[in-house]
């Protein structure tokens, strides 16, 4: 065991635990001073006035609506209406009822819409909307690296390193995956390094990486993502023991990656790298889809044509560069579920390593060989997602997914609580321990030399530094506890009562 490697990793674990001030500079608060009101005219003039994103959409929003709602006794029941009816649509959703939602739909509709008419116009004029401001004042100032502390190295990419790195202010923990600027310029990557910027802002699932903030230093493209760790599945898979997970595990996690690429399918994103190495873990033991590096947005109806992914994981269609839309995704789930089970892939035996036209003809026509732990239903949803054919493939019927939630193979899963946050992970990993390769044997990655930036690298460079994505950031006060300790109103208005909802 490397000495520097124990001392990096104890220095994370204790960085996590959070310690005495819960891990915030001690000048958290002169970093998070609310700004003088009249600092806020500008943004007052520009932000758009609509409902739902600055009162229900937005979690800072939403909580200092409903504190304006509360010095209103008029509108106290609309609130005590409103958090019992999100209470029962939470019931109900979970009882599958659909009846019984919609409903409650309606009178959810109607108490937004008239909590939207006069209260939110008397709410521009209140002190909490005036705090609002000065919030969003905070939450878009510049963002550079010494908002951060950083600790240990935690993976390498094609561009750079993962880091993990906490926010001084807050405390929060997060991981920042860095570009190296001269690696971006060399391989071309301008346009994959906004695109995947880009689609992860827009993307909000409990079972996909959250971008936090985007920031460039003079070396690097930072994007500062949701701290998962638990390590990634590859790990999991091959390096804890026997290769393979147990059945508990297999089901569970399929499920959450199923879940998470409906969202982006939803969202007519096709994903196209599933394989273990991307499938990360959080502290609880639930997982998220991480580097959308090569996802693509499809405009309606349209089909893609482009080889991207690993080739061990490279659906027929791929390969033989046809097009497609969704279903590469579907054949990467069907590769990933038979890895967890036999601890292998299903075209390639442990470390070997085919010549790639070797693997091409494998893909394309080898028949895929179960061994003993797989089960009937495991067989059939391997099949169905292994179809060589996209048409007849499982979770290509046009039904966005559905046929593989329902396949027997998940009868365990509830995918309502599933989708709720409601199942408890069967396997935790252990938060005294780093579920990564020690440092040493990460590679380095330095600086290209003889790579020049320029003006119109900086454009780029613009573009891509954007600073905090609203939500994140809101919850990142939230969760931590930040907005609390600091929302505090002044003799004008006594401390309102903290209600959440
Ligand atoms: P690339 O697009 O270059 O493949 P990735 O996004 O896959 O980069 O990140 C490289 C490695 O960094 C991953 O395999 C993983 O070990 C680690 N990593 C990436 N994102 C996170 C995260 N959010 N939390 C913890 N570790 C991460
Ligand atoms: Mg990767
Ligand atoms: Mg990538």
């Amino acid at each position: 065991m490397d000495i520097d490697n124990m001392v990096q990793n104890s220095a994370l674990v204790r960085a996590r635990e959070g310690g005495g001030n819960k891990g915030r500079s001690w000048r958290w608060k002169e970093m998070l001073r609310f700004p003088h009101i009249s600092e806020c005219r500008e943004l007052a003039k520009t932000i758009e006035r609509d409902y739902y994103d600055l009162c229900v959409y937005q979690p800072i929003g939403k909580k200092l609506f409903h504190l304006y709602c509360l010095t209103r006794p008029e509108l106290h029941n609309y609130m005590l209406l409103l958090d019992a009816l999100k209470k029962k649509i939470g019931v109900s959703i979970i009882l599958q009822s659909t009846v019984f939602s919609m409903h409650l739909f309606y009178p959810f509709r109607f108490l937004h819409e008239y909590l939207s008419q006069e209260p939110f116009t008397q709410y521009q004029f209140s002190m909490h909307f005036d705090r609002f401001l000065q919030w969003k004042h905070l939450e878009r100032r510049p963002i550079t690296k010494y908002n951060f502390r950083e600790y240990r190295l935690l993976g390498k990419g094609g561009f750079g390193e993962v880091w993990a790195s906490q926010v001084r202010a807050t405390g929060m923990m997060y991981a920042c995956k860095k570009l190296e600027k001269t690696h971006v310029k060399k391989w071309q990557g301008e346009h994959m390094a906004l695109n995947e910027k880009e689609l992860l802002e827009e993307v909000d699932s409990r079972f996909v990486v959250n971008l936090a903030y985007a920031y460039e230093t003079k070396h690097s493209l930072c994007m500062v993502l949701t701290m998962m760790s638990g390590g990634d599945l590859r790990f999991h898979i091959h390096n804890m023991g026997k290769p393979g997970l147990t059945m508990d595990r297999v089901y569970f996690y399929a499920a959450e990656v199923c879940c998470g690429l409906i969202h982006l399918h939803q969202k007519s994103i096709v994903y196209r790298d599933l394989k273990p190495e991307n499938i990360l873990l959080d502290d609880k033991g639930h997982i998220r889809i991480s580097d959308l590096g090569l996802a693509v947005k499809l405009e309606d109806g349209d089909l893609v044509q482009g080889r991207v992914g690993t080739l061990y994981y490279m659906a027929p269609e791929v390969i033989s560069k046809e097009k497609y839309n969704m279903s590469p995704d579907w054949w990467g789930l069907g590769c990933l579920i038979y890895e967890m089970i036999a601890g292998k892939s299903p075209f390639r035996d442990k470390s070997e390593r085919p010549k790639s036209s070797e693997m091409e003809k494998r893909i394309i026509s080898k028949t895929v060989e179960y061994n003993e732990k797989f089960s009937t239903d495991a067989v059939d949803i391997c099949n169905g997602l292994l179809n060589r054919n996209p048409k007849h493939r499982l979770g290509c019927q046009g039904l966005g997914g559905k046929e593989v939630k329902t396949h027997p193979f998940f009868r365990q899963i509830n995918f309502r609580m599933l989708e709720g946050g409601l199942v408890e992970p069967s396997f935790k990993p252990d938060p005294r321990l780093v579920y990564c390769d020690d440092v040493q044997d990460i590679e380095e990655f330095c600086a290209l030399r003889g790579v020049v930036l320029n003006q119109s690298d900086g454009e780029f460079y613009a573009k891509f530094n954007t600073g905090s994505v609203p939500r994140s950031w809101q919850n990142e006060l939230i969760d931590t506890g930040c907005f609390e300790e600091l929302n505090v109103f002044g003799p004008m208005g006594s401390r309102p009562p903290d209600l959440d909802w």
